[in-house]
């Protein structure tokens, strides 16, 4: 993409107005092909935020070196947009070699939506960079309710991934302030956590059952397992979460007694409101059987991964993908349980009328969307309206 294909609004560019109109009627019948979208999909508040707040400093300091930290958020298509835009990334996959070691007052760094690991924050203003913070205020729920845990002396369990760049800034967080951390990825990690309090497995035992780099370094389960208190990456799915909260109640219960736990367990629901609309919304979608169900966004993007595990309790065929280059006459998408890419033949019905659901992650371009939707009418033989923006 070139500066002259969109100078002012990067935003604006990311608009499309086929799928402006399904968002608007929530559905669109074309010969056989019936369209559904959900009511909430797409760009969050957050990223709105966060590619507007990287437009006013492109603007503010034209003409001075600008980084990313890293990803600015997990869409492959956006972040190329930083690239191509003069943007370069200091760490991460598209790291500059030798960037980090080489910044001085003169550069302006920006701080991803999902915030930073406290030593990367730190080594930035060691070296008087400007930076521009677009650490998104859902975000900031998980960080500060996990200092009020360690002000009580509690350890923080995190339902959230190992790696993911919003639970490594937590996990730095709550290390730099002296606490510790047990990330659970999912309902069998926190079923191994809960059977580890309820006396029934051996440390070693929950040790392999959670990721290597699960617990903070120095964890003592004896001595920090007193007492947990439960938040949530943003992103996760929140039923999950929710039963990941009323699992590790149960156990303490049964360990410490009902009167114990006021004084052994802490929860709270720190998934964001745009992850929990857009998982609602699907739901409502998936209610409606439909044939097929495409999830689109990048395939390292936590909020898409979630909701394509929506569609697995009703059993309709659900496939994400990263985009339209993902379907033809084979459609390769991310397998869930294993993280993979898989291929599929005949997954869209040749004849008769065919009912496809869409959504999309809160780090999706609405462009990436629709050219997904028009790929799948194309598939399927039929051909739609192409619409005009409207401003
Ligand atoms: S998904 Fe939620 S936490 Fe993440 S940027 Fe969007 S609003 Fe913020």
């Amino acid at each position: 993409m070139t500066e002259e294909s969109h100078p002012t609004d990067v935003r604006m560019s990311y608009r499309d107005p086929l799928v402006e109109k399904l968002r608007a009627e929530g559905r669109m019948q074309i010969g056989r092909l019936q369209l559904l979208l959900p009511q909430s999909f797409g760009f969050c508040w957050g990223v709105d935020r966060a590619l507007a707040m990287v437009e006013e400093a492109r603007q503010e300091h034209a003409g001075r070196r600008m980084w990313l930290l890293n990803s600015l958020i997990h869409n492959p298509r956006v972040n190329a947009d930083m690239r191509a835009h003069g943007i370069g990334f200091l760490k991460g996959e598209h790291a500059v070699e030798g960037a980090l070691d080489s910044l001085t007052q003169d550069d302006v760094v920006i701080v991803p939506a999902f915030s930073a690991e406290v030593e990367d924050m730190q080594a930035l203003e060691e070296r008087g960079v400007d930076l521009v913070d677009t650490t998104c205020p859902w975000v900031i729920k998980p960080h500060k309710r996990t200092l009020k845990y360690l002000r009580e002396g509690f350890t923080t369990v995190i339902h959230g991934t190992v790696g993911h760049d919003e639970t490594r800034a937590t996990c730095s967080l709550v290390q730099h302030e002296g606490g510790h951390y047990v990330v659970v990825h999912d309902l069998r990690e926190a079923g191994a956590l809960a059977e580890f309090l309820r006396g029934k497995i051996a440390l070693e035992e929950l040790q392999r059952s959670l990721h290597p780099e699960a617990f903070s370094p120095g964890f003592d389960a004896a001595q920090h397992l007193a007492q947990i208190g439960i938040i949530n990456q943003t992103t996760m799915l929140a039923s999950e979460s929710r039963a990941i909260g009323d699992l590790l109640r149960q156990a303490l219960i049964e360990r410490d007694g009902e009167a114990g736990l006021e004084q052994s367990f802490r929860d709270f629901d720190t998934i964001c409101r745009a992850t929990q609309d857009n998982q609602d919304a699907a739901i409502a979608v998936i209610d409606e059987q439909p044939d097929l169900y495409l999830v689109v966004g990048g395939y390292d993007s936590s909020n898409t991964k979630n909701l394509a595990r929506v569609g697995d309790a009703q059993g309709i065929p659900s496939y994400h993908v990263e985009g339209p280059d993902n379907l033809g006459e084979v459609l390769s998408f991310r397998e869930r349980q294993s993280g993979e890419i898989h291929q599929v033949r005949d997954w869209l019905p040749g004849e008769g009328p065919l009912k496809v659901a869409f959504t999309a992650g809160a780090s999706t371009p609405d462009t990436i969307l629709g050219r997904v939707i028009r790929r799948v009418a194309e598939l399927a033989g039929e051909s739609l309206p192409e619409p005009q923006l409207t401003v």
